[in-house]
C-alpha cells in the first residue's frame, strides 16, 4: 500500500516538475522573442548567459517537436536565424535574416554597395550587396 502511494506521489511530483520546466522554457521563449538579451533574461531568472542559450534551445526543439510548426520568418517572409533556430550549415545565409547580425567594413565597388555582415549565432560572415541597378532605382 505504501508503494502504491510513493508511485502517485512519484507520478504526481514528476509531472508537476515536467509542467514547471516547460512553463520555464515557454517564459524564457517569451522574452527572447520580446527582443531581451540573453544578459537580461538570465538576470530575470537568476541564471547565467549560458544557462538561458541552453534554456532557449530546448525550448525551440520543443515547438519543433508540436504538430503545424513553421520555421518563424521576417517580414520579408525570410527564415530566421537566431540561437533557438540556428541555420542549417548548407544553407546561403544571404537567404536567411540573422536577428543578431552585425556589419563588419563597409565596403565600396563601383559596382556594389555591399556590405560585410557577421552573425554570432551561426559565426558565418557574407555579404549583403545591392547591385548598381538596385542603387540607382
Ligand atoms: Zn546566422
Amino acid at each position: 500500500m505504501e508503494d502504491e502511494v510513493s508511485t502517485a506521489e512519484a507520478i504526481r511530483l514528476y509531472r508537476s516538475r515536467r509542467a514547471n520546466t516547460v512553463a520555464r522554457w515557454n517564459n524564457v521563449y517569451r522574452m527572447w522573442q520580446e527582443g531581451k538579451t540573453l544578459a537580461e533574461i538570465g538576470k530575470w531568472i537568476g541564471k547565467s548567459e549560458s544557462t538561458v542559450r541552453q534554456l532557449l534551445k530546448r525550448a525551440a526543439l520543443e515547438k519543433q517537436k508540436s504538430p503545424g510548426f513553421v520555421w518563424p520568418v521576417d517580414k520579408a517572409g525570410r527564415k530566421i536565424c537566431d540561437i533557438p533556430h540556428p541555420m542549417p550549415s548548407n544553407e546561403d545565409p544571404r537567404q536567411w535574416f540573422h536577428i543578431r547580425a552585425f556589419a563588419l567594413t563597409p565596403t565600396r565597388t563601383p559596382n556594389t554597395s555591399s556590405t560585410r555582415q557577421f552573425c554570432p549565432v551561426c559565426k558565418k560572415g557574407f555579404m549583403l550587396g545591392k547591385t548598381l541597378m538596385e542603387i540607382l532605382t
